[in-house]
């Protein structure tokens, strides 16, 4: 697997924990161009007060009118975990052609109280003439241990997959 993308998923990690020490969820995005990060970003999702925060829908937030369509034509996004689909579709709207992710969706799902089939987002926005490649997962174990943060409070990771392997037994 490509160094670079290992040493800026770590830097996309570093933010996550970043992010779950400060009472967040742990996530963590970078931008990257001509081998340099030119923007990050940080989870700041507000439940109560209904704030989307997503660490990728904030650097998107950053970056939009900073940087021109060639840089983002020829950056490369990172995020340590696989966007979700609002993500995705303000990341495409950047004019972003490369996305690498740390922990994919299917591994991230240990820790989500349901799992479900993932669209093939990459042949749905060919569809609508969006190119935009997805490569991942890259070290994704050392990125599954960052959601031991999440929230603030340290838990290790087996027993998180635990709470939600019972979640989901109980909702069959
Ligand atoms: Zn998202």
């Amino acid at each position: 697997m490509n160094e670079n993308h290992e040493k800026f998923i770590k830097r996309c990690y570093e933010l996550a924990i970043s992010a779950g020490k400060k009472g967040f969820d742990t996530f963590g995005a970078v931008l990257v161009s001509d081998g340099k990060i030119i923007a990050e970003a940080e989870n700041t999702s507000d439940y109560e007060k209904g704030l989307f925060g997503h660490a990728e829908f904030n650097l998107v937030h950053k970056c939009a009118n900073q940087f021109s369509d060639a840089t983002f034509e020829n950056a490369i996004f990172y995020t340590s975990c696989a966007p979700c689909v609002r993500c995705l579709m303000a990341i495409a709207s950047l004019g972003i052609k490369k996305i690498v992710y740390g922990v994919s969706y299917k591994s991230f799902q240990k820790l989500c109280p349901t799992e479900e089939e993932i669209p093939d987002y990459e042949s749905i926005l060919a569809q609508m003439k969006v190119s935009m490649k997805m490569i991942g997962p890259i070290l994704e174990d050392e990125g599954m241990h960052t959601f031991e943060y999440w929230g603030g409070e340290y838990r290790p990771l087996a027993e998180l997959i635990a709470e939600m392997d019972e979640v989901k037994k109980q909702n069959n």
